[in-house]
């Protein structure tokens, strides 16, 4: 195919439950590169029994998963890591194909994705209990941590290979074993890593792959006392239904929301770092990151000097097919994002903002929106209020720090805000007052396997990544040990 695969056989269409292929001979869902409009693949489209059949396979397998040596779950996710470094360049073609991304941002989320199975792989190693003095004389008290049990995780398109890596690795170093849901719109990412799963040796049932019917899906998940634990990523909307769900079952809870990320530039900035930092915050994967920069809040005195450079600069942003050669930015993810990118420029435009470049459709072919600066933002305008996923710098202009913090705080997001300052003082004061749960002083590139990731207020609950992600998939245990 166009596609040109080292190893064809990473593109699948099949459910992978048990360690198998179910074939994609029933009904499919189609699978479309927003690039071009062009249809990738036609993948099974599974609904409610095959979800209990994936939950079936995932209990059956816990048992034998749970009390595997740590060191053996550690090997098995470095060949995993080991094999997806490997196959970067394919991996990172069909991401490409089915999401738009760049393919060299194609690539780095390769890298990104595969490090968290490395992290946690090592991490499995290092799942401590305690021992704490007893109570008594005759009490010895020890605290084991062991897996909370089946995980149904359930990821978004924006991120196809690292939303499933960042999960699954810290559920499979744990010793659960996980049903996995990713978007209709980008499944074949999450096929190919199973592929490689399996090549890695991880043994069937203990991770579940499939797509289709999403509230079907997720129903079955909800409704089954032996899934024990909701990780998602996507829309605060649907986090909060799915939370709902959970609650019949007392399940356990992680939820990566949206975010709606101030980046604010004071007078004292560096500038040239500050612009640096604008175009990755807000242009990375066409502005569709939940910790893109979505108001750019910039002091009176330095205002008009960083408009103008970061317009400039985001004149000169190559957008394209990231497949046909080397891009800044792809298309939109479908139809309804770029109508809903295209509605925020409108509204604002028409409430008083001014365009300084971009601000329409590019090409009548895929979903290309041209890179946009915006200045005059207010409050109320509707991109100010929700979070646009799309490539459009909006500045707000502010003069005292203690406005900047309350406009900043001035949302029901809390994940990720930046700010721009040399002031040390004024570093220590605005990142202990902003209400979000990752702030990036002097720098936008925050996400790592290492750091903790996560949102506060209604962008979610619970942290990925770093020593604190793998405490999402483990329970304490308390044994109390009466001696003679
Ligand atoms: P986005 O705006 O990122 O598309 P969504 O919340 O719609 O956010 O999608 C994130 C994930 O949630 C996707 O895998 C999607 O299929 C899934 N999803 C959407 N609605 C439901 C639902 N009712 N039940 C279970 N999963 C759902």
């Amino acid at each position: 195919s166009h596609l040109a695969l080292a190893r064809p056989d990473l593109l699948r269409q099949a459910s992978y439950v048990d360690g198998r292929w179910l074939a994609a001979d029933a009904e499919t869902v189609a699978v479309t590169n927003p690039a071009t409009g062009q249809i990738l693949a036609h993948v099974r489209r599974a609904g409610g029994t095959e979800a209990r059949a994936a939950t079936d396979a995932a209990h059956a397998a816990l048992p034998g998963w749970r009390k595997r040596a740590a060191k053996d779950r550690a090997a098995i996710l470095r060949r995993w890591f080991d094999l997806m470094v490997a196959h970067t360049e394919d991996l990172a073609r069909l991401l490409t194909a089915e999401q738009g991304k760049p393919l060299a941002e194609a690539k780095g989320e390769i890298a990104y994705a595969a490090s968290f199975l490395e992290w946690f792989g090592e991490e499995a190693k290092r799942v401590y209990g305690e021992t704490i003095p007893g109570h008594r004389a005759d009490a010895r008290i020890l605290v084991t941590r062991q897996p909370v049990g089946v995980v149904a995780a359930i990821t978004p398109w924006n991120f196809p290979a690292a939303m499933i890596t960042r999960k699954v690795g810290a559920a499979l170093a744990a010793g659960c074993t996980v049903v996995l849901k990713p978007s209709e719109l980008t499944p074949l990412s999450a096929l190919a890593l199973a592929v490689l799963a399996e090549e890695a040796g991880v043994p069937a049932g203990v991770l579940n792959i499939l797509c289709g019917d999403a509230p079907a899906i997720g129903d079955a998940w909800m409704a089954d006392a032996r899934v024990r634990k909701l990780t998602f990523t996507g829309s605060t909307a649907v986090g909060k239904r799915l939370t709902a769900a959970a609650a019949g079952t007392m399940k356990r809870v992680s939820m990566e929301l949206g975010g709606n990320a101030p980046f604010i530039v004071f007078d004292d900035a560096d500038l040239d770092a500050a612009v640096d930092g604008a175009i990755l915050a807000k242009f990375r994967n066409t502005g569709q990151t939940c910790v893109c920069a979505n108001r750019l809040l910039v002091q009176d005195g330095i205002h008009d000097a960083f408009a103008q450079r970061l317009a400039a600069r985001v004149a000169g942003l190559v957008v394209g097919d990231g497949l046909a050669g080397p891009t800044d930015q792809g298309p939109l993810i479908n139809a309804e994002a770029l109508a809903k990118v295209a509605g925020h420029v409108d509204d604002a435009v028409s409430h008083g903002a001014t365009v300084l470049t971009g601000g329409h459709r590019l090409g009548d072919t895929g979903t290309f929106y041209s890179p946009t600066v915006l200045t005059g933002l207010t409050r109320t305008m509707r991109i100010t209020r929700e979070e646009t996923f799309g490539p459009v710098a909006a500045l707000h202009r502010f003069t005292t720090e203690a406005e900047a913090v309350a406009l900043a705080n001035d949302t029901a997001a809390g994940l990720a805000a930046y700010a721009y300052t040399r002031d040390l003082n004024r570093f220590v004061r605005v990142s202990e007052a902003l209400d979000f749960g990752m702030v990036g002083i002097n720098t936008a590139a925050i996400s790592t396997e290492v750091a903790p990731f996560g949102g506060m207020k209604e962008s979610g609950l619970g942290r990925e990544g770093s020593r604190h992600g793998v405490e999402e998939y483990l329970d304490l245990k308390y044994l109390c040990l009466g001696t003679a």
